[in-house]
């Protein structure tokens, strides 16, 4: 476990500023939703954070280390996306073992921790079929348990359910808060789902133009919106 800070964050693509100055101090075992409309910036934020994206200026630290420059893969953090981006020649063990193959984890442990990440996510029976032989739901477990096997100090996730339908998504939105449970990974969510921000978040943050507009506990921000734009997207339908 770990925290995370974001101070004073900034993104610029040419000329263009989409990240205006974020700062939050994520708490360890935290976890954190980021709501707002698309084109807000959410993605940006998150992709800054695991270093698919340069910071512009301000400061990414994880435990009080600044990471700006270091690679995705030292970053210690595992990101979830809405296209799970499995390998699809590949069984469902192999696609969870690939990047602990890659960091040059021992045989052995490698099973290890599939089993437990399998047995966390329901997923034993499945182990051997190929990707294209699963459901949505069962992809997207795939996917989070790729990232389980690696034990990041950091989780992040990028609108993981939006490509599943309604009630699956109550469901994988019910298994991800037990997941949290279990786990308590600091973690950094977006979504652009209320309910799925009102259910899992410890603290919400809601993003209006690359600018976060508040950031409180759920109830907190429902109640008591600081700005006319938090008002109506918080109070709107979904
Ligand atoms: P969200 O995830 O909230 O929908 P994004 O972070 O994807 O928003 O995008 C925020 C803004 O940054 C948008 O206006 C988008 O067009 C712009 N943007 C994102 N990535 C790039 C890029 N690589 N080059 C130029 N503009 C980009
Ligand atoms: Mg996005």
């Amino acid at each position: 476990m770990a925290t995370l800070t974001l101070d004073n964050v900034k993104k610029s693509f040419g000329k263009t500023d989409v990240i205006h100055g974020v700062s939050i101090d994520v708490t360890e075992g935290e976890f954190i939703v980021i709501v707002g409309p698309s084109g807000c910036g959410k993605s940006t934020l998150l992709r800054m954070v695991a270093g698919l994206e340069t910071v512009s200026s301000g400061e990414v630290r994880i435990d009080g280390r600044v990471v700006n420059t270091l690679e995705p893969m030292d970053r210690d953090i595992a990101m979830v996306f809405q296209n799970y981006a499995l390998y699809p020649h590949m069984s469902v063990f192999d696609n969870m073992a690939y990047g602990l193959k890659i960091a040059k984890v021992p045989k052995a442990e490698i099973a290890d921790r599939v089993a437990v990440a399998a047995k966390l996510l329901q997923l034993e029976p499945y182990l051997g079929r190929k990707p294209k032989e699963l459901s949505g739901g069962q992809r997207q477990r795939v996917a989070m348990g790729r990232a389980i096997v690696r034990k990041p100090a950091v989780f992040l996730f990028d609108e993981p359910l939006s490509n599943l339908d309604a009630k699956l998504r109550v469901q994988m939105r019910l298994e991800i808060k037990a997941l949290q449970r279990e786990l308590g990974v600091t973690s950094l969510y977006v979504t652009h789902d209320q309910v799925e921000a009102m259910t899992l978040a410890d603290r919400m943050i809601v993003m209006n133009g690359g600018v976060a507009d508040q950031i409180g506990a759920p109830l907190e921000v429902y109640a008591n919106p600081q700005t006319a734009f938090v008002a109506g997207f918080i109070g709107s339908p979904p």
